[in-house]
C-alpha cells in the first residue's frame, strides 16, 4: 500500500480532510492536477461554524489574523437586511471575510506541518476498487503512475472525476440563470455605494482589487460555459448601475450558474465523496466552501478510525447518513434563495418579487426569524440523527464552546478538542473525578471533570457528555447514581470509540 488515504484535489475541502486525517496518524497523499495553487478565489468568507472548527483545532488566530470579521451575511441578495449572526449562541458570532486563496495556503501550510504530502501537477484518471483498496492511475509531469491506497476520498470539485469513476450518479436541476464576476483594482471608490444599491455585489479584497458580481436581467439566460469579455462586463455594469465604476483591466472574470446538483450517495465501497464533488448549487448564502469544510470535519476522524481498524461497526457508514442530509438542506435552501434571486430579474415578475423581498426583509427583523435563518446558513444549526432510540435529546447537536474549570485551570471545550480526539466531560456535581473508561478507549477518548457547566441553559442537569473529535455530542446522561452513570458510560465508550 502507497498511502493510507488518497485524496484527490488540494481545494479547501480536501487539504482540511487531510489535515484531520494526519491528526489521526493515518499517512495521506493528496493529489492536485493544477501544477499550482488557484491565485483567484472563487469564495470570500468563513462562516461561524467553520471558524469554529478552526478554533478546535487551534488555527482560528491564524484565520482571523488574515482576515476581517463582518457581523452577519446576507440570506439572498436581493434581501437588503443581512443576517445578524450577533444573535446566535457561539464565540464567533461574524462571517470572516478571508479569500478562498488565503483559506486554502492557510490548510496547506497546516497539513505539511502535520507531514502531508501535496503532489501539484498530478491528475487522477483511473481509478479501480479492490477487495483492500483502490488503484488511482495519476498522470503526472514524470509520466503516469499507479498509486495504491486503502481509501480514496474525491475532493476533486463539481465535475469530479472520481465521483464518475465511482459511478455515483449526480442528480439534480439544470441552470437557468447566470451571473458575472470580476476582481478589478479600482483607484475611485466613490461609485461602489450607487452599484450595491442597484443589486451590484461589491467587496474589497487584498492587494487594492475590487470584486464585483453582477446580474444583468439581460444577461442571466446567458450559459455559464459562455466566456465573459471584459466588454460585456463593462457594459452590463452601466446597465445595471449607471457606472462602469472606473474598473480598468480585469485580473480574474468568470460566470457562474445555478446548476444544482447531490450525489446520490457520499460512499461507494472504499471511495467517498466531500465539498463540491458531493454538491454545488449557486453561491448564494456563501454556502459551498463552508459545507465542504464541514463534511472534510465529520469524514476525518471516521476514515482514521477505519483505515486505523478501531471503528466501531457501522462508522463510515454514518458520514452518508449525517452529512447528506445537510447537502439536500443546503442545495434545496439555496435554490429557494436563488428564486429570490432570479424573480426580481425576471420582467414578467420583477414587481410582485420586489415586494415580496421587502415582505421578507420586514420578517427578517423578528429576532427568532434571524436566529432562525442565520443558524442554518452559519452550519451552527446542524444536528445530526440519534443513533439509538432512547438517546438523550443533546445527542447529535453541536457542543456549545462553554468555558469549564478543571483541576488544571480554567478552559473551554473547544480547546479540549485541540488533539482531534473524543472528550469524555464530566460535569461535576459532586461524583468523583474520572478518567476515560475502559482500556480501548482511553487512548481515544480523554477524560476531562469540570466543575459546572458554564450556567449553559442546554446543560442543565447534564452529568457526562461524550464530544466526537467534530464537536458533536456522541452521548449525554442525566444519570448521578454512579453505578448507572458507569454502566452508561461504559456502553458509550464501547459504541464510538471501539470494543477493541
Ligand atoms: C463566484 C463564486 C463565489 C463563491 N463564493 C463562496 C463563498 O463566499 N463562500 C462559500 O462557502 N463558497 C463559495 N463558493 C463556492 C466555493 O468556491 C466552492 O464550494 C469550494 O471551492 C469547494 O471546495 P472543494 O475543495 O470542495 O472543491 P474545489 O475548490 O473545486 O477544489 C477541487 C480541486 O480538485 C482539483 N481536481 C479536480 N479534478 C482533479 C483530478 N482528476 N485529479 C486531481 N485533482 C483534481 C482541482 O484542481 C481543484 O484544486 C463560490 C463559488 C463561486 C463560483
Amino acid at each position: 500500500m502507497d498511502t493510507g488515504v488518497l485524496v484527490v484535489g488540494a481545494g479547501p475541502t480536501g487539504l482540511l480532510l487531510a489535515c484531520e486525517l494526519a491528526l489521526a496518524s493515518v499517512r495521506t497523499l493528496v493529489i492536485d492536477k493544477r501544477p499550482k495553487p488557484h491565485r483567484e478565489s472563487r469564495a470570500l468568507n468563513l462562516h461561524p461554524r467553520s471558524i469554529e472548527l478552526m478554533d478546535m483545532r487551534g488555527l482560528a488566530g491564524r484565520f482571523l489574523a488574515a482576515g476581517r470579521t463582518v457581523p452577519g451575511w446576507q440570506f439572498a441578495v436581493s434581501l437588503k437586511r443581512p443576517l445578524d449572526f450577533t444573535a446566535l449562541d457561539t464565540r464567533h458570532p461574524y462571517a470572516l471575510l478571508l479569500a478562498q486563496a488565503r483559506t486554502e495556503a492557510l490548510l496547506a501550510e497546516r497539513a505539511r506541518e502535520l507531514g502531508v504530502e501535496i503532489r501539484r501537477g498530478h491528475e487522477a484518471v483511473a481509478l479501480r476498487q479492490y477487495a483492500g483498496g483502490v488503484e488511482t492511475e495519476v498522470s503526472g509531469p514524470g509520466g503516469p503512475v499507479v498509486i495504491r491506497s486503502a481509501y480514496v476520498v474525491g475532493c476533486d470539485g463539481g465535475r469530479s472525476f472520481v465521483r464518475q469513476a465511482a459511478g455515483i450518479g449526480f442528480p439534480g436541476t439544470r441552470e437557468t440563470m447566470t451571473a458575472v464576476v470580476g476582481d478589478f483594482a479600482v483607484a475611485d471608490h466613490a461609485h461602489n455605494e450607487r452599484a450595491r444599491r442597484n443589486g451590484v455585489l461589491v467587496s474589497r479584497l487584498e492587494a487594492g482589487l475590487t470584486r464585483y458580481v453582477v446580474m444583468d436581467p439581460r444577461r442571466i439566460r446567458v450559459p455559464s460555459t459562455e466566456p465573459v469579455t471584459p466588454e460585456e462586463f463593462r457594459s452590463s455594469l452601466v446597465r445595471v448601475c449607471g457606472s462602469d465604476c472606473g474598473i480598468g483591466d480585469p485580473r480574474w472574470l468568470s460566470r457562474f450558474g445555478n446548476t444544482t446538483r447531490l450525489a446520490a450517495r457520499y460512499r461507494s465501497g472504499r471511495v467517498l465523496l466531500a465539498g463540491d464533488a458531493a454538491h454545488i448549487h449557486f453561491p448564494v448564502g456563501a454556502q459551498g466552501l463552508n459545507t465542504g469544510l464541514q463534511d472534510a470535519m465529520n469524514l476525518g476522524w471516521k476514515l482514521a478510525a477505519t483505515v486505523r481498524g478501531w471503528a466501531p461497526p457501522g462508522l463510515l457508514d454514518t458520514y452518508h447518513a449525517e452529512r447528506h442530509p445537510v447537502g439536500h438542506a443546503v442545495t434545496t435552501g439555496t435554490r429557494a434563495q436563488t428564486l429570490l434571486v432570479e424573480l426580481p430579474l425576471t420582467e414578467q415578475y420583477a414587481d410582485p418579487a420586489r415586494h415580496l423581498c421587502e415582505l421578507l426583509d420586514t420578517l427578517l427583523d423578528i429576532e427568532d426569524v434571524n436566529r432562525h435563518l442565520a443558524g442554518r446558513i452559519s452550519a451552527l444549526d446542524t444536528v445530526y440523527p440519534p443513533t439509538a432510540p432512547d438517546a438523550d435529546p443533546l445527542s447529535g447537536r453541536r457542543m456549545p464552546d462553554i468555558g469549564l474549570t478543571t483541576a488544571a485551570g480554567p478552559t473551554r471545550v473547544h480547546e479540549l478538542l485541540r488533539d482531534g480526539r473524543f472528550v469524555l466531560l464530566g460535569l461535576g456535581g459532586g461524583q468523583p473525578p474520572h478518567t476515560a473508561a475502559t482500556p480501548a478507549s482511553s487512548a481515544r477518548a480523554r477524560g476531562v471533570d469540570a466543575q459546572g457547566h458554564g450556567d449553559h441553559p442546554d446543560l442543565t442537569d447534564v452529568s457526562e457528555i461524550l464530544i466526537r473529535p467534530d464537536g458533536h455530542i456522541a452521548w449525554a446522561t442525566r444519570a448521578t447514581d454512579p453505578r448507572d452513570l458507569h454502566a452508561d458510560r461504559a456502553g458509550a465508550l464501547t459504541a464510538w470509540t471501539g470494543a477493541c
